[in-house]
């Protein structure tokens, strides 16, 4: 376009020049031709005045030399044979020389070489042809040898038919031949550039003939014709004549009328071709002084840049698709966070119009105060020019806010620097409301199973009490003769009582599992006489049944390991009791076989397998998850189907694995490893084979330190029941003062006590000069948790054993620090011993009341556990909610049922809370009297339980 502008200025700009060298041309022809009438005047008066006679003559040559004197061209005469006779002034002017210095000379001497033969030949032609007048230009050398052209009209001169001479009227028309020159030129590469333009080009005169063409048009609309051939032709019918070539032939025709209607210029107009290509066409009308003056196209073939543009264009459009469609909104910042371009998504995902985003601090705009940290943390990372995408919430422009991933790239520009970044946002925000609604959802569903959890471990407790009854009763009824068919009911209760027994106790281990409140215990023990006992025991159970039990010791075991043989024994009691259960005939194989051993710890490998039922391949799975069972059908047993769960759980929390395999109607067989430490220590022969036979045991003596009654009640219990001499310290202190008194085979040392806690007595113990310095403390710990074991370990305890435990454990520990031989005991019964230390029950007030009416006792104590105990619950929420109104009325109804069982220091107490909260209700002092009572409330029921369980016997 810009190249069609500039030469259409330059063509307008060269045609004016010529124009006016045309004018001037003309101008100085009438001039000329003026002088020369004037001179073919003067000659002819001459003639006149010469035929007239002498004496005018010299007047009338006068003027004529006057008149020559007075024109502005060289008029000057030369011989017939080419020499100056005559010229006139102006030739000094002109050409600089003067006339002196012309006349003589011969014409050719001032003509550049090149011209001379030429002209010589024209002027002879002239006279020979006695040609009245000529006009010939020619160069000629200027006297400051300049050259200069000159344009002369020649007329001869005759007289009497003979040439007389030749008189010239020449002038300068140098910067005329200058200006044409120069006009010819630009011509010519005018026509050449448009010849050898890149674009088809054809120019129309105001008739639409063609005034010029190149061959690229032609070429273009596949004309087969040389350009040059075209000059002329008449044009008006060649948009009907071409219109096949297009795509849309009538468009093309009725465009091609219009513009040429409305002659205005018109650029870039895109064709479609039938063949497919695209033509890009100009339409420039030419004016010259306002007057339409024809046209010109220009058409280019942009076919391939279409093509890409249209790839580009296509791909963006993908882009911006796929973009779309993966909901992300992008903005681009520089790199002080303002917007530079914010993409459609973005702008909608936001709720602005782009044009209020640019130029605005994205942060500023978008970014809530308590994300500006991680905000600037990954701003950082990106001017690192590394890619980083996190999470945030953004503020729309209402105001509200949507969660978003955002993840954001360095822009560079074309040298590698980061000029800004490049934001890419996710809307999450139904993502995040569904993470907030799972995780309110597992919060309460956890809560759910905690409550679950705690409702089944309280109320599986609280089942175990009355079925201790139930299953002792049942046993007494047994004694009392009964009738065949009272017999046959009383069996029935009885095993269901078992049963509920044996499923209570499940659950509960369960619970405790699943509560992390197992833990294994490590001590050594007798593992082949564990194995005996436990084919001993059922050995028995299968005395009338058609099924052999074969126990198989690998002779490598030997002497003592450390481990948990309750576990252990529990683990073998569960396997052992299916496959007696599931075995009508056969055998039970129990094998035990060292599988690895290194310097200290060996691997067991124990299998136990029957000929049993088997169980189906598919349901092998099944049997480990809790309350499963597998049996084919119409099979009945008893069981919980909680066995085989707990087992595995048994054996993995001792670092084992439990696996199974088993073809139905063959049999199954169960097979575990569990690693146990080597161990030195000589050991005591386990529960399941305490020997009768004489104790040494009178003559030792024991230090038990504990705070709470019920603990003292129940160690002094079992070991008055052993008669093993012992002392009670109350605290820590009481029991460092004890240590300097006198020496005790062993301190049995619980750890939570008021004054002194068991940690501190020890490190007391340990540390100061007495008589126990050395003596074995073992802890009595509430928990098992680790923490609480290497604490004891650590401040110089020997061992510890774990609340609640059994006799057994209790004797065990005893024994193995005492390095007992052998031990005269009772059978030891896993309950406390009747109370030789001080009660919460008063006694006396009991007695006062219910005299030796022990029923009326027992009655009375139940009915309480029964139906007053719960309400005591009640009082933490009260004091919680500061309802002091109720708490009193609370107090006040509860006090009597205290007195009625003989809890009369706790009936004390509860006065105290009730006129409290009536008369001067303070929540501190309250929640202190609550706490003094809800501490010795506990210990309050268990005695009762015992005092029942004792009363009953
Ligand atoms: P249950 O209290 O029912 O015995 P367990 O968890 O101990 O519960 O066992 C789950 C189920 O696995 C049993 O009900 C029984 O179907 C199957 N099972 C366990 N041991 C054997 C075995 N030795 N032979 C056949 N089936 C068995």
């Amino acid at each position: 376009m810009q190249e069609i502008e500039i030469l259409k200025r330059r063509v307008e700009r060269e045609r004016k020049a010529r124009m006016e060298a045309e004018a001037i041309l003309e101008d100085k022809a009438l001039q000329l031709y003026q002088v020369n009438e004037q001179l073919r005047q003067l000659n002819e008066n001459l003639e006149q005045q010469v035929k007239e006679g002498g004496a005018k003559l010299q007047k009338s040559e006068k003027r004529y030399q006057q008149l020559i004197e007075s024109v502005q061209d060289i008029i000057y005469k030369i011989s017939p044979s080419g020499y100056f006779t005559f010229v006139n002034p102006v030739v000094e002017q002109r050409l600089g020389y003067s006339a002196d210095e012309i006349i003589g000379r011969h014409f050719t001497e001032l003509v550049v070489p090149e011209y001379r033969e030429q002209l010589v030949n024209f002027y002879w032609e002239m006279v020979n042809s006695q040609k009245e007048s000529t006009y010939n230009d020619f160069p000629v050398y200027k006297k400051n040898g300049e050259i200069a052209w000159i344009g002369q009209t020649v007329r001869l001169i005759e007289s009497e038919g003979n040439v007389m001479e030749l008189v010239a009227v020449a002038r300068d028309i140098t910067e005329q031949v200058a200006t044409e020159d120069a006009l010819r030129t630009t011509q010519t590469r005018l026509s050449t550039l448009i010849t050898n333009l890149q674009k088809g080009v054809l120019v129309e005169d105001e008739n639409r003939r063609i005034i010029l063409v190149n061959q690229l048009f032609c070429d273009l609309f596949a004309i087969p014709l040389k350009a040059e051939l075209l000059i002329g032709i008449d044009c008006s019918q060649s948009a009907e004549q071409s219109k096949h070539l297009f795509s849309n032939p009538e468009e093309f025709v009725q465009r091609i009328n219009e513009l040429l209607a409305r002659q205005e210029i018109m650029i870039n107009e895109e064709l479609h071709m039938a063949d497919g290509r695209i033509l890009e066409r100009d339409y420039v009308p030419i004016f010259l002084e306002g007057q339409y003056r024809g046209h010109l196209w220009k058409y280019a073939d942009v076919t391939e840049q279409y093509l890409a543009r249209e790839s580009i264009r296509k791909s963006e459009e993908k882009y911006r698709g796929i973009m779309n469609n993966m909901e992300l909104g992008l903005i681009e910042v520089d790199l002080e966070d303002r917007i530079c371009k914010a993409y459609d998504r973005f702008c909608e995902m936001m709720g602005y119009a782009e044009e209020e985003l640019i130029g605005q601090i994205a942060s500023d705009l978008f970014l809530p105060e308590e994300f500006r940290n991680v905000f600037n943390e990954q701003q950082s990372i990106r001017i690192e020019g590394r890619a980083t995408s996190y999470e945030i919430q953004m503020v729309k422009k209402d105001g509200s806010r949507i969660w978003v991933i955002v993840s954001g790239a360095p822009i560079m520009d074309e040298y590698g620097e980061i000029v800004g970044s490049m934001g890419i946002h996710y809307d999450i925000s139904a993502r995040k409301l569904l993470e907030q609604e799972l995780a309110l959802a597992k919060e309460v569903a956890e809560e759910a199973r905690q409550a679950e959890k705690q409702f089944l471990a309280n109320m599986s407790h609280e089942i175990r009490t009355p079925l201790n009854a139930i299953i002792g009763m049942t046993h007494l009824l047994f004694d009392t003769r009964p009738n065949k068919q009272q017999y046959e009911y009383l069996d029935i209760l009885k095993s269901s009582a078992d049963f509920l027994h044996s499923l209570i106790s499940d659950l509960l281990d369960m619970a405790k599992i699943e509560a992390g409140r197992i833990e294994v215990q490590s001590h050594p023990f007798d593992l082949v006489g564990l194995l005996r006992t436990t084919q001993r025991v059922f050995q028995i159970k299968l005395e009338n049944r058609p099924i052999e039990l074969d126990l198989m010791i690998d002779g490598r075991i030997a002497g003592n390991y450390m481990g948990d043989d309750v576990m252990l024994n529990q683990i073998l009691l569960n396997i052992i009791g299916n496959a007696e259960k599931f075995t009508e005939e056969g055998t039970i194989e129990i094998t035990a076989k060292l599988k690895k051993e290194d310097n200290d710890t060996v691997w067991i490998e124990f299998k136990i397998a029957d000929t049993g039922i088997g169980i189906p391949k598919e349901k092998l799975e099944l049997i480990f998850q809790k309350f499963k069972q597998v049996n084919p059908q119409g099979h009945k047993h008893k069981g919980t189907g909680l066995g085989l769960a707990i087992t595995k759980q048994l054996v993995e929390l001792q670092g084992g694995t439990l696996t199974v395999k088993s073809e139905e109607n063959e049999g199954t067989t169960f097979t575990f490893t569990l690693p146990f430490q080597k161990s030195d220590a000589e050991i005591v022969k386990n529960d399941y084979e305490i020997e009768e036979g004489s104790s040494n045991l009178e003559k030792c003596n024991l230090l038990v330190v504990e705070d709470n009654i019920m603990n003292q009640r129940y160690i002094s219990g079992l070991l008055n029941k052993w008669n093993i001499p012992f002392t009670i310290a109350i605290d820590g202190r009481k029991a460092v003062e004890q240590a300097h008194k006198q020496q005790f085979d062993i301190i049995l040392m619980d750890i939570q006590m008021p004054n002194m806690d068991g940690y501190e007595a020890t490190l007391t113990i340990r540390n100061t000069t007495n008589l126990n310095q050395k003596t074995p403390i073992v802890a009595l710990t509430a928990s098992a948790m680790l923490d609480q074991k290497n604490k004891t370990k650590a401040v110089g305890m020997d061992d510890f054993i774990t609340k609640p435990f059994t006799p057994t454990q209790l004797l065990s520990v005893i024994k193995r620090f005492l390095k007992a031989e052998s031990l005269k005991t009772e059978p030891v019964q896993d309950e406390a011993p009747p109370a030789k230390v001080e009660s919460l029950l008063n006694y006396p007030r009991i007695k006062d009341l219910y005299g030796d009416d022990t029923e009326y006792i027992v009655d009375m104590m139940e009915t309480f556990l029964t139906d007053a105990l719960p309400d005591f619950a009640e009082f933490q929420g009260l004091i919680n909610a500061q309802d002091w109104v109720a708490l009193s009325k609370l107090a006040h109804r509860l006090k009597p049922t205290l007195g009625m069982v003989g809890l009369t220091d706790l009936e004390e107490k509860m006065g105290q809370l009730e006129t409290r909260a009536r008369n001067n209700p303070q929540p501190e002092s309250l929640q202190l009297i609550w706490s003094s009572i809800t501490d010795k409330l506990e210990n309050g029921t268990k005695e009762i339980q015992q005092e029942i369980e004792k009363l009953k016997s």
